[in-house]
């Protein structure tokens, strides 16, 4: 069959759930279709539960197209070796120096490749995405944590060891609260939704979140976005004041990012941004103004993720479709272009 009417998948494989999208080679969504990803997991049930999904949305796919899978492209919340379709490790999946690719390829008949999940949904926006033309720009996640991708000349800037991105983890406010990398003061505990989650509770034990208390109690995990969404929907004026400051924060990440790396976008993603949208992000930029040097206003365009959910299956797609041309037309055919 030629390459071009084939389907590509893109899955982004994360701790809670499993979402999977299949494209033609242009891109152009034909299915999607996700699961739970099991729960207190070993690398065997986690792969079969992926392997259900991808099953699922070939029969979709191929019902509507009759096509073949050209390629899966897997996106991981973890380190990896990419050349060697290898899993070092993930949290909660069992995964350690797991060969994911090779089992995968076999089980699937085509050709996988592996990708760190923030990095996928970087190069999803800026395949077809906010980020769709840019050359010089960087993505931030907003989530459980803070993540991102750097694109340096059209391309995703991996560093000497393929980690570079982890914006999260700057460190603004040294002796700030404590991050989960045992750092304090880094950018993900002052902006992530567990930090807005942890201020609240921390306002509601003072009676200015009496919405959050009824929901979620002091429980962290019950702190969903939607959660503090409502809550401050519903006029919690102690939950307001965690996402404002954690807006606040952002923007001096994002005014960071501005003076290193001078990008002519950011766009900013993840749970968090999507649930609260516009107002958040104007928020983060009159913050990220405040904190720039002068000549550097207005320099940087910040922009919302155009495909929410989606950006990081799409990134792992487009992977999948531009590793298979590789591997088929020799190396250094495609340049990293599409
Ligand atoms: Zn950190």
């Amino acid at each position: 069959m030629p390459k071009d009417e084939r389907i590509y998948i893109g899955v982004d494989l994360g701790g809670t759930k499993i979402l999977a999208a299949a494209f033609d080679s242009k891109l152009k969504l034909l299915a999607t279709e996700k699961a739970k990803t099991p729960r207190e997991a070993d690398a065997t049930s986690v792969v079969q539960a992926l392997a259900d999904v991808v099953r699922r949305l070939v029969a979709q796919a191929e019902a509507s197209s009759g096509r073949e899978i050209g390629g899966v492209g897997v996106s991981v919340p973890g380190p990896l070796d990419r050349a060697k379709g290898i899993v070092r490790y993930t949290p909660n999946m069992g995964f350690k120096d797991y060969k994911l690719g090779s089992e995968l390829s076999s089980l699937f008949g085509a050709p996988v490749f592996l990708e760190n999940d923030v990095q996928a949904g970087v190069y999803g926006e800026l395949r077809a995405g906010a980020l769709r033309g840019k050359l010089n720009a960087v993505g931030v996640f907003v989530g459980t944590g803070v993540g991102g991708g750097i694109v340096i000349d059209g391309k995703l800037y991996r560093g000497s060891t393929g980690s570079a991105g982890e914006v999260g983890h700057m460190i603004l406010q040294e002796g700030g609260a404590a991050c989960g990398c045992g750092n304090y003061g880094c950018l993900e505990a002052l902006a992530s939704r567990t930090a807005m989650a942890k201020d609240a509770i921390a306002q509601a034990s003072t009676g200015k979140a009496p919405i959050l208390f009824s929901v979620a109690g002091s429980d962290l995990r019950k702190c969903r976005s939607s959660v503090l969404f409502e809550a401050v929907e519903g006029g919690d004026k102690g939950v307001k004041k965690a996402v404002d400051r954690a807006a606040s924060w952002l923007g001096v990440g994002l005014a960071n990012l501005v003076h290193v790396l001078n990008p002519e976008a950011i766009v900013v993603g993840g749970g968090v941004v999507t649930r609260f949208g516009q107002k958040f992000l104007d928020r983060a930029i009159a913050s990220m103004e405040d904190h720039l040097m002068p000549g550097l206003s207005g320099t940087a365009e910040i922009l919302l993720s155009e495909l929410g959910d989606l950006a990081v299956p799409t990134g792992a797609a487009c992977i999948a479709i531009e590793g298979s041309r590789r591997d088929e037309d020799g190396p250094a055919r495609d340049g990293g272009k599409r």
